[in-house]
């Protein structure tokens, strides 16, 4: 997967380019909205990370100019700027999502994902983290190759979470996306199935992947060295 990063702090489009670059992307770097449109006149790239606030021509421009071109490839907004009428001005020039700077990587690798995967959605039925892959055709779950049975809520759920790994997820958003609407169970039901999703995942292995943030839910993630 071949990305640009369109960021004029050039700090910030460094540290996006090497943390992506450890994720297995491969990026070109633009400081400037010309410059953008340049590397997008040669070559092709799967997505684009687009500042709004840029040098010489302003995201939203680029993104005029390579949609009216009949460009497609995904773009996801970089913006300082959090008010609902940038957020709609954004996506109505025909942005594919929005990220608010400062935003924490993990968020803005799922959406990537998200992103990606809408756009090669023929492509696959496989959802990956690391060494652990979901199979959403016939509900194979396998870590480091390995096959690991679930039970059905475990795999919803697992499911739920890997479509959302990298976002922390809250009790009640994993309950009300597994159970039905009627279910009055307690939220400690949620922590029972999270710890024997966990023994089946993650016990046997390194590298844990499901992560428990106090106060706020759990998390699918791999944990990088900051
Ligand atoms: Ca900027």
């Amino acid at each position: 997967m071949k990305l640009l990063i369109v960021e004029d702090e050039k700090n910030l489009n460094k540290i996006i380019a090497k943390r992506l670059k450890i994720e297995g992307y491969s990026t070109d770097s633009a400081f400037d909205g010309i410059e953008a449109l340049e590397c997008l006149s040669i070559t092709e790239y799967d997505a684009i990370l687009l500042d709004i606030m840029l040098p010489h021509l302003d995201g939203l421009s680029v993104l005029q100019r390579l949609r009216s071109a009949g460009n497609r490839t995904p773009v996801l907004f970089l913006t300082a700027k959090d008010t609902i009428v940038d957020k709609v001005t954004g996506l109505d020039s025909g942005a594919d999502d929005y990220l608010v700077k400062p935003f924490e990587f993990d968020e803005l690798l799922a959406r990537l994902r998200v992103m990606l995967r809408r756009d090669h959605s023929s492509a696959s039925n496989i959802l990956t983290l690391g060494d652990l892959h979901l199979d959403l055709k016939t509900h194979e779950v396998t870590r480091s190759a390995c096959t690991i049975s679930l039970t059905a809520k475990e795999y919803e759920i697992l499911e739920y979470m890997l479509q959302n790994a990298g976002c922390v997820l809250s009790r009640q958003q994993i309950q009300e996306h597994v159970w039905d609407f009627s279910y009055e169970g307690s939220s400690n039901m949620i922590d029972v199935y999270i710890n024997t999703l966990r023994k089946k995942i993650d016990k046997e292995y390194d590298n844990k992947l499901l992560h428990t943030i106090r106060g706020a839910g759990y998390v699918l993630k791999i944990e990088t060295e900051a």
